[in-house]
């Protein structure tokens, strides 16, 4: 079930959120829901608190550009990056490399906003899965960054706190402007919604 994504503004997207103590058939329900979200929303991760949930839970899939990451170990071999993803992990500890680099990010969260974000290019991630495995991921490129961003988002962090103090000058315009998109597609959607009602009625 696709399940509507969160929008900035809403609190439960600040909530330092609390570890998932117990993997029951409610988290195997909303690890599937959010899968399905973050794909029909293009997105390449997607976190609890983005559903509206508080919770330590996320998922990530990066299987479309391999060639983003330079290398991909789990519990130090190497491995085959899409056969792990969808990658859906609950509690993650990341362990950041000292170098850094910057590369565009968006959010689901943030419909039509990117920005230049300054990151750890390389980390190493402890991820426990649904299965009741824990593993270790060391990575970079995107999925060092979609890591970093999710496990941000369930310690209720944001991309935007992130960016530079430049681009935060023009970020209270982008996010009205943002706004204001958002506003104009719903009510575009209620115009067709009542279009489709009237051609009912008609025939
Ligand atoms: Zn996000």
């Amino acid at each position: 079930m696709v399940l509507p994504i969160v929008i900035y503004g809403d609190p439960v997207l600040r909530v330092d959120c609390p570890p998932v103590s117990e993997i029951t058939e409610e988290i195997r329900t909303l690890a599937r829901d959010m899968t399905e979200t973050m794909r029909d929303a293009d997105g390449v991760g997607l976190a609890a608190p983005q559903v509206g949930v508080a919770l330590q839970l996320a998922v990530i899939d990066v299987a479309h550009a391999p060639e983003l990451q330079t290398y991909f170990r789990v519990d130090g071999q190497e491995a085959v990056l899409s056969e792990w993803m969808p990658l859906v992990f609950i509690n993650p500890e990341i362990t950041p490399g000292r170098a850094r680099e910057e590369s565009t990010e968006g959010c689901l969260s943030f419909p039509g906003l990117r920005y230049q974000i300054k990151r750890p290019a390389q980390v190493s991630a402890r991820l426990h899965l649904l299965d009741g495995r824990t593993i270790t991921v060391e990575t970079d490129g995107l999925l060092a960054r979609a890591l970093q961003h999710e496990t941000d988002h369930l310690h209720g962090r944001l991309f935007i706190d992130r960016i530079s103090a430049a681009d935060k000058l023009t970020l209270k315009r982008r996010l009205r402007e943002m706004y204001e998109d958002i506003e104009a597609e719903e009510r575009e959607a209620r115009r067709a919604a009542r279009a489709a009602a009237r051609a009912d009625r008609a025939t």
